[in-house]
């Protein structure tokens, strides 16, 4: 794969978006935005960018860790009164229209905001404008990202020495978490979900004390994070030898997760790509069982923005990183859920999580 842009030419791709948007300067609040933007890791901070200027601006407690985590980016130290101390500071940087990150801010903080400019600025709402530039991965994304998975590969091995019955679902949820954190040194990406028996038809079941019995299917997604960065799988096994209606819904959930992987490729619309794997399933008769979209793209946050689903407008480019997990959940039977994790490439996708996807029976 050719070698992308790395963190310092993001700030000329948010310049060239800010044209487009017909705005002199954007103010970023979304954390993990200013993250993106200015490697800044700390809980709190507002990034400036303008045609020619940018800081970021954060209180006494991160301007120590701004001046080392953001070089080449002016720190502005915020007084604890933040919002009036920072209005102040836009007034005075001469422009005209200043974007506010609307799927942000609340609608409160808006309108403050828009008072303290006083006139003098004009608050401009924006919607997604880094969250899409987000979605197209440098190397050094993916390669946070590519170990995340090879993370959640390992503890996927693992799990299948240790899953048995009699443990409860909360067991393998500790287990999984602390193989993680304790055996690989990253941290999870989201509370994990473990579910088992009838209690897989839950796409998103928390994990409880039930405990695991033959004959159960136990489905497991969890993920890890690497430098900020996320990965997200989902695996589903049997404990004992699967009877004839598990190993038809699993196979159909898989060849529906081949074909969608299989029409993957840069300048595809995810639509198109979500009802291949749709389609599959409703053939089979389970077309009522599969209510949520194909897949979400990953990186910092592990729901990072665009998707594909039916309603989806997304077209799939070269480095976007999404998740592909179909699901069949059939009400007080059970579920089948699998995921992986892909990148686009121009003429398909490499797959980044490689854990056996084939249906596993602990016997
Ligand atoms: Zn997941
Ligand atoms: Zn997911």
């Amino acid at each position: 794969m050719t070698e992308r842009p790395g963190i310092g030419h993001r700030l000329d791709s948010l310049r060239d978006e800010l044209v487009h948007a017909e705005i002199d300067a954007l103010l970023v609040s979304d954390v993990l935005n200013v993250r993106w933007l200015t490697g800044f890791t700390g809980s709190l901070a507002y990034a400036y960018v303008s045609g020619t200027e940018a800081w970021i601006g954060v209180d006494s407690r991160y301007t120590v860790q701004a001046s080392g985590e953001c070089p080449g980016w002016r720190v502005e130290r915020l007084a604890s009164s933040s919002a009036e101390n920072l209005a102040e500071l836009l007034k005075g940087q001469g422009i005209r229209r200043l974007g506010a990150e609307a799927d942000q801010l609340t609608y409160a903080a808006f309108c403050s905001m828009r008072d303290r400019l006083d006139g003098a600025v004009e608050l401009v709402p924006t919607n997604g404008i880094i969250g899409r530039l987000r979605m197209i991965k440098d190397d050094a994304e993916l390669n946070a990202i590519r170990a995340a998975c090879r993370a959640v590969d390992t503890v996927a091995t693992h799990l299948m020495g240790f899953l048995r019955p009699g443990i409860s679902e909360r067991d393998v949820m500790i287990e999984l978490e602390s193989t993680l954190r304790s055996g690989l040194g990253l941290e999870i990406a989201f509370p994990s979900i473990v579910v088992s028996g009838p209690r897989t038809a839950l796409p998103h079941g928390q994990p409880t004390d039930r405990l695991l019995q033959p004959g159960d299917f136990v489905t497991m997604d969890y993920g890890a994070k690497k430098d900020g960065y996320c990965s997200d799988i989902t695996r589903t096994i049997v404990l004992g030898a699967a009877d004839s209606e598990q190993t038809r819904v699993h196979s159909v959930v898989l060849e529906a997760q081949r074909r969608a992987i299989a029409g993957i490729r840069n300048g595809v619309a995810a639509s198109a790509v979500d009802a291949l794997a749709r389609e599959h399933i409703a053939a089979n008769g389970y077309g009522d069982y599969f209510g949520h979209g194909l897949g979400h793209s990953l990186g910092l946050h592990v729901h990072d923005g665009g998707g594909m689903a039916p309603s989806s407008n997304l077209t799939l480019q070269t480095g976007m990183v999404l998740t592909v997990e179909p699901g069949i959940y059939v009400p007080g039977w059970g579920g089948v859920r699998i995921e992986d994790d892909i990148v686009v490439t121009a003429d398909g996708c490499e797959a980044l999580t490689s854990a056996n996807r084939e249906l596993v029976e602990i016997i």
